[in-house]
């Protein structure tokens, strides 16, 4: 094929008028458009070109049959092919362009097989007797009855299945008779149109090249698969017929009562099938009579008439001289055609004896054309011709080479060019064409090698992905390197040698000529340096382009070694791994454990060096030993441990012993599996069932700032650089720090020792029991042993090497300790936390009934910390935010933050810890759970807060935006589904902490909060120091409930949780108070999505409706099928019914239209007659209701019309949540003006309230609640332009910058002051509020200044802050999605974080997407106000674009993010008219 990238028509040609940075652009196009449709074909598994957007599962496809491979089997191999076919020019009564044909293929069995695979693509086949083929013996072979046949559309293969088998070395004829479109798809035999003297013609021609031969007649499709084609081409009277051959018999006939033209052509020599070609047209031709051989140029007759033909026709000749004597053979067939198509999607392409050509790669008008155009005539006819000896006589056994089919011509187009056209000094110009041009691309660490290996090149996408720029021009580039340096006379010497005019020898001859074989190689070493790209990045947007394009080339790739099964992870190896799809075979292809083994005690020591080696890198040393119990017998010993590096014994990675009087097995191998994970003791015999070993090991592995594992983290101390090594083992990371069985349920005692810097404190899950100075490898340092741990999972070990200080409580009987910085210590940072322990585990103990089970516990604040927390067991770590409060600096959030960490971490001390979950599947269960009873906890030490009402803005109102979308998931999976430490990692995300919480709440709710505790309890003593699935827990609620005789549930709490965990989102529950109908649906907040998960419940839940009556409680009822009566909540008059009170289930609810207004009334005259709640339910489901069309837009804005009389935190909170929506939808349209005047009309009132209560923001108030809202007060005041506000925001930030040393904004008020007054202010605000971020001492005051710094309404600004998040002495790493999102939020900064994330997908991905639990933050920070065509296309291009680097966490999250953009388009433009003339009016009134 030519050198022009495969386009879609329409997309290329109004890109060609751009110039340079266009052409660069094709370039990136095309690579994307190849990898889409990668997508669709190459991923095993999928069902191409469905266009469904459901998520698929994510088990890998496994090939079992011979026809999942896209590579044919060895057995068969075609002789000849008879093939015909009848394409239509005009459409038929369907209006449809088909052809129709049959054919016949000789082949010859070479091994035993009752399978027939041969390659068919998009044809309909005739059937006999339910067959779509019919097969014979040839010459005394008996051929096989055929028992069935089908079509595989993924691998594109007609399979015939026999009765019994084919005989070796017999050959054997299938016929088939079959239709196909004659489709305008450039693609197989393929229809072309244009215009001639205003009439529409018609022409049938074709592209076979790579894989679409198959498209027109069955054919083993692969280019080894040579073989004799005689070709018959029936046709209308009047038009010509084409092919490889010549014409051998041309007559008129009549088929199917048509009138027709029947022409033959001779047979083709051994020949691949990708070289085939066929046309029928109404063209003209000239010929040349100067040579013994046929040559003609075909092309619309007045162009030919114009002469536009004649250059062509006139170097055509020569040229085909000028190879015969470089390769030393002749033209090997008795014509050479070449045909001008108006309508081509390549370049050209050397189907052998009849090229095909764009018009302009073969026309030329010596008047109208340019020099330029006759150059390129010459160039393509030049490189065409080279193939029909190098690509057609020998042709490479695989598309992995073509890099060297289609390098070759591109280099030899140059001698045949200089040939015929001495005068242009043609072969200098390869400098400029390919060489220069691919320098540009080859310079970029994204590159990738010339040469593929042959199992990487499989699916048709896969082929089509090799037709790329290196392949062409460094191809080029470096065979005339190889010519240069061998000389020319030897290079075409050698290419002569290796070439055959026998074709006996055809077929041998595909690899090609041994010496070039050889050399072959050089693409494999070829090395690319970095510094050659920097130059290009000054080119501008053209180079930013390239590397986008190129960078998406090699991601490419990366995805292949990245993301399939059965490639090896993270080596970091640039090399290619094969693609062909990894079939678990071994116990240790498998990522679960087997559960031949249990572990009982390990004994570890570790050593992590605080300051790096003499290679400046930072390490740990380790050694390890670990007692297990052999349950079932085996011979192989699994055991994780990933990126350590052992010592070795004997050539082995451990040493085993048997305990007691077992006697340990020789090892014979031992070997590391990357992809699993696993270090894989092979053993000479069996270990005993029953016995005990031991299994030692001793390693090193690197102690590197990747928050994953025992990791380093860094912090300034007083101006001096601070090294702590700490650890994070949820999920799959313990193996990371020594060899172990790194399951939840293999739980096992830990006895930890610690090796360390004399000076610095060592901490791990247990006491410290020994602690004394020594001497190792000649260092002076303390070693450590902790008191062994309780039974207990990897996940929840814990490792800390620091020189923090602690403070301690003498409160209690047990040893509690916060540790920190000591500068933060000394200023009472960790004073709060301290406060709240001791209460919060006393809380649990009674709450569960279970006394805390451990000696003590430690908590510790670090620098350095993904997650928010984690509940390591005694050693819980922290983010210094999540842990220390300044009394003096911090906000009230910061305070209620602090306590809520804890609540939920120390909840998980029993809950998770002491009774742990089987398997990640169910970790909904376990942080659900804290989720939920984390308010309990605060509650319990800040009564005041009236905390548990949050939960409806914390966790329910959260949840159910994400769960209201068809794209949402059931909070339970099931084991088998989460396999790799990936799909756990995807286990954290907000369907399992919030809905966990929320429909954990109900269930507390409907079963009373003593009876879910009973049970809890009990399940807590029956199960600990063990494992649980959640059913457990499920079986002892329901103990609890039958021991109370007073409590009636309609069905079992299974029953009723499953409807709740096993289906994903809940329902509407609507009531018709005029009828007391009572009905419930699936809600959905875009009503036209379509739900492609099923459910067992259809979708229905049971629902537990708490309500009440003019404000009087009634009794709870169970909605227990879609719809039902329910008399008692009928009224009329001026009554109300207000059901699901105080958000208790998990559900919405709708009433009719006039229950709606009697309580908005309500709401009007006396909205303390509700519950802050459900003032803040009513607000909230009204918003989401009308999202979802079930209730008018405007209802929904009605609802905040009491807000002016309004003064609590929820449902201001609630409200503003909902009118964000508004404002992000709107902020860049005419709305927001009447919006912002509304508004400012709203919040002015509540602002003035916050003046008085505060005595002119003097004061701090007094309520919770108040604390929070007087925030909202000032942020929305100053946002809707409220005049005071925005003067008082900004005297207190100049009296600050004033005086730097001492801020005078309120603490509660320091993130939407800054926010507000940065957003006023220019640059000097902003560097002096940077200045602040960096020297600020306290972590949460850093956090708000971070978030602050966001808010500037500076392009420029914006854009160094986004450049500053890639630069971790600037932005910490733990921080940097967080300030991405913060910029995104900015209606100015979010298109430039936008483009910044785009751009830089992969290296964010690399370095923060992995496990990160905040990474899916971003993608739906950056989309939250997508409300375009524009923007939706955007983002599905970068999820195409990035499929292969992956999302991660973020996965979910992008889905989402299409299917939000999807109904934000919808939603504003159905509701902008309303909601503009509803804004209008309320501020006109
Ligand atoms: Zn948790």
């Amino acid at each position: 094929m030519g050198k022009v990238y495969n386009i879609s028509k329409n997309v290329g040609l109004g890109l060609l008028v751009l110039g340079v940075s266009a052409a660069v652009t094709i370039i990136g196009l095309s690579i994307a458009y190849d990898k889409q449709r990668a997508k669709t074909q190459g991923k095993p598994g999928d069902e191409a070109d469905t266009g469904s957007t459901s998520i698929p599962p994510t088990t890998p496809f496994t090939p079992r049959e011979p026809w999942d491979y896209y590579r044919l089997p060895d057995s068969l191999v075609p002789l000849t092919y008879n093939v015909t076919l009848w394409p239509r020019l005009k459409p038929n009564a369907d209006n449809m362009y088909i052809f129709t044909g049959h054919s016949s293929v000789v082949f010859r069995c070479k091994k035993e097989t009752d399978l027939i695979l041969i390659h068919a693509n998009k044809l309909n086949f005739t059937m006999y007797g339910g067959n779509h083929a019919k097969l014979s013996g040839q010459g005394e072979a008996a051929a096989p009855a055929i028992r069935s046949t089908w079509l595989v559309v993924r691998t594109q293969y007609l399979v015939v299945q026999l009765s019994s088998k084919l005989a070796v070395g017999k050959s054997y004829e299938l016929y088939t008779e079959f239709r196909g479109e004659l489709a305008d798809d450039l693609e197989g035999f393929y229809r072309s149109e244009y215009m001639d003297d205003g009439v529409k013609k018609v022409v049938a021609t074709s592209q076979m090249q790579a894989t679409y031969a198959r498209k027109a007649f069955p054919c083993f499709d692969e280019p080894a698969m040579k073989a004799n084609f005689s070709v018959t081409i029936i046709h209308e009277r009047g038009t010509v017929a084409l092919s490889n051959g010549k014409e051998i018999d041309s007559s008129d006939s009549i088929r199917d009562n048509v009138q027709v033209t029947v022409t033959a052509f001779e047979p083709t020599p051994k020949m691949s099938t990708y070289i085939l070609a066929f046309v029928v047209c109404e063209f003209g031709y000239i010929q040349s009579n100067d040579s013994n051989l046929l040559i003609r140029i075909w092309a619309r007759k007045k162009a030919l008439n114009d002469g536009q033909g004649n250059y062509a026709l006139n170097v055509t000749g020569p040229i085909l001289q000028f190879y015969e004597r470089y390769y030393n053979a002749t033209y090997p067939l008795s014509k050479s055609d070449q045909i001008a198509l108006p309508d081509f999607n390549a370049g050209a392409m050397e189907n052998w004896g009849l090229v095909t050509y764009r018009e302009t790669a073969l026309l030329y008008d010596s008047n109208l054309s340019s020099t330029g155009n006759k150059e390129r005539v010459a160039t393509v006819i030049s490189h065409e011709l080279a193939h029909m000896w190098f690509g057609n006589l020998v042709t490479l056994q695989w598309w992995n080479d073509l890099w060297l089919n289609e390098g070759f011509a591109s280099y030899v187009e140059y001698l045949g060019v200089d040939f015929v056209e001495p005068t242009w000094n043609i072969k200098d110009y390869i400098i400029l064409y390919d060489v220069q041009k691919v320098f540009a691309i080859d310079a970029l660490a994204s590159s990738h090698p010339l040469s593929r290996k042959e199992e990487e090149v499989n699916t048709p996408a896969e082929i089509s992905e090799m037709f790329n720029t290196i392949s062409y021009n460094k191809g080029a580039a470096v065979l005339r390197m190889l010519s240069e340096f061998l000389s020319e006379p030897v290079f075409a010497k050698g290419l002569s040698v290796g070439n055959s005019n026998t074709k006996k020898h055809y077929f041998h001859l595909l690899c090609g000529p041994s010496e070039l074989n050889q050399e072959s190689d050089m693409g494999k070493v070829y090395n690319i340096s970095k510094n050659v790209g920097l130059g290009l990045l000054v080119l501008g947007v053209s180079a930013a382009v390239t590397i986008i394009g190129l960078s998406i080339a090699y991601d490419k790739q990366r995805a292949k070694t990245q993301g399939k099964p059965g490639d090896e992870a993270d080596t970091g190896s640039t090399s290619i791994p094969p693609t062909t799809p990894f079939t678990p075979r071994e116990p240790w292809d498998y990522y679960r454990l087997p559960d031949s083994l249990v572990p009982l005690t390990y004994n570890v020591t570790l050593w992590p060096r605080l300051k790096p080696n003499a290679d400046n890198m930072y390490i740990f040393t380790g050694h390890s030993s670990v007692v297990f119990r052999c349950k079932k017998e085996t011979d192989l010993i699994l055991i994780h441990a990933n990126k350590l590096n052992f010592t070795m014994y004997g050539g082995n990675h451990a040493k085993l012993s048997g305990q007691g009087e077992a006697a340990a097995p020789a090892i014979r191998s031992t070997w590391l599996v990357v992809r699993t994970q696993y270090l894989v003791v092979q053993l000479s015999s069996k270990l005993a069932v029953g016995k005990s070993y031991e299994l030692y090991t001793e390693f090193r592995g690197e102690l590197a700032d990747d928050l994953e594992g025992f990791y380093r983290s860094e912090y300034m101390d007083d101006g001096v650089k601070k090294v702590v090594a700490t650890s994070q083992m949820q999920a799959t990371y313990a193996r990371k720090a020594f060899p172990c069985f790194d399951e939840p349920a293999m739980k096992a005692n830990f006895s930890v020792t610690i090796i360390h810097e004399r000076g610095t404190v060592a901490l791990s899950n247990g006491k410290e029991i020994d602690s004394s100075d020594s001497i190792r490898d000649n260092v002076q340092v303390t070693v450590t042993a902790f008191e062994p741990t309780p039974k207990m999972s990897t996940y929840i070990l814990a490792f800390v090497v620091c020189e923090f200080g602690y403070i301690q409580s003498n409160d209690s009987n047990l040893l509690i300790r916060i540790w920190a910085r000591k500068k933060a210590l000394n200023d009472g940072q960790g004073n709060y936390a301290l406060n709240v322990t001791g209460p919060i585990l006393q809380f649990y103990e009674r709450y569960y009934n279970a006394t805390y089970p451990l000696s003590k516990s430690d908590q510790i604040a670090l620098p350095d910390f993904n997650a928010g927390a984690m509940e390591n067991w005694g050693l819980v770590t922290y983010r210094e935010t999540a842990l220390l409060y300044d009394s003096n600096l911090s906000s009230t959030g910061n305070k209620e933050r602090v306590a809520t960490v804890i609540s939920h971490e120390l909840a998980h001390m029993w809950f998770g810890n002491l009774v742990t979950l089987q398997w990640w599947n169910d970790l909904w269960l376990n942080e659900g759970f804290a989720s939920y009873v984390e308010y309990l906890g605060v509650d319990f030490v800040e009564p005041t807060w009236n905390i548990k009402d949050y939960i409806i803005l914390y966790d329910v109102q959260k949840v159910f935006a994400i769960d209201a979308l068809a794209s949402s998931h059931p909070l339970s999976r099931k084991e088998e589904e989460v396999n790799t430490p990936a799909e756990i990692s995807e286990m954290f995300n907000t369907i399992s902490y919030n809905k966990g919480a929320a429909v954990l709440r109900m269930l507390s709710e409907f079963l009373s909060e003593p009876v879910f505790a009973k049970g809890l309890s009990s399940y807590l003593n029956e199960f600990a120091y063990s494992n649980t699935v959640h059913t457990d827990l499920w079986g002892h609620l329901q103990q609890a409930v039958a021991d109370t005789p007073d409590l009636h549930i309609p069905c079992s709490v299974r029953d009723i949780m499953n409807r709740w965990t096993l289906q994903m989102g809940f329902p509407v529950v609507t009531i018709n108070t005029r009828t007391g109908g009572i009905s419930q649906k699936h809600f959905l907040l875009d009503p036209d999505s379509k739900v492609d998960r099923p459910s067992q419940f259809n979708y229905t839940w049971f629902v537990p409706i708490k309500w009440m009556k003019n404000g009087v409680d009634q009794q709870q009822y169970w909605l227990l099928n879609k719809t039902d009566t329910h008399a008692q909540m009928r009224v009329s008059g001026q009554e109300w019914v207000l059901a699901n009170t105080n958000v208790s289930g998990y559900f919405r609810i709708n009433y009719d239209a006039d229950n709606w207004d009697r309580l908005l009334s309500q709401l009007d005259t006396s909205h303390q007659a509700l519950s802050v709640m459900n003032r803040a339910q009513i607000i909230d489901d009204a918003f989401n209701l009308a999202r979802a069309k079930l209730i008018p837009t405007t209802l929904a804005l009605r609802t905040t019309q009491y807000l002016s009389k309004e003064r609590d935190y929820i449902p201001w909170a609630s409200a503003l949540r909902n009118l964000r929506y508004y404002i992000l939808m709107f902020d860049r349209t005419e709305v927001y003006g009447p919006l912002q005047a509304y508004l400012k009309k709203q919040i002015e009132p509540l602002f003035e309230y916050f003046e008085t209560v505060t005595t002119n923001w003097t004061k701090t108030p007094i309520e919770h609640s108040d604390q929070y809202n007087q925030i909202n007060a000032v942020w929305m005041a100053c946002s809707m332009g409220v005049e005071s506000c925005r003067k008082q925001v900004s005297s207190w930030f100049r009296l600050w910058m004033g005086n730097p040393d001492h801020n005078p904004i309120p603490s509660d008020l320091k993130a939407t002051v800054y926010c507000s007054a940065i957003g006023f202010g220019g640059a000097e605000e902003w560097d002096f509020a940077w200045k602040m971020f960096q020297n600020a001492s306290l972590a949460s005051e850093a956090s708000r200044l971070r978030s602050a710094l966001a808010c500037t309404k500076t392009p420029w600004l914006l854009n160094r802050y986004l450049e500053y998040t890639l630069d971790p002495n600037k932005i910490r790493k733990q921080d940097v999605t967080s300030t991405i999102q913060s910029i995104a939020n900015n209606v100015i900064g979010m298109p430039l974080a936008w483009n910044f994330v785009r751009a830089k997908w992969s290296y964010i991905f690399q370095q923060y997407g992995r496990g990160s639990f905040s990474f899916s933050n971003l993608i739906s920070g950056i989309t939250l106000r997508f409300s375009t065509e524009f923007e939706l296309q955007e983002l599905k291009k970068f999820k195409e674009e990035n499929l292969h680097v992956g999302f991660g966490s973020a996965t979910m999250a992008l889905e989402q993010a299409i299917e939000k953009t999807t109904a934000n388009i919808k939603w504003v433009t159905e509701n902008k008219a309303d909601v503009l003339s509803w804004f209008t009016e309320q501020t006109v009134k």
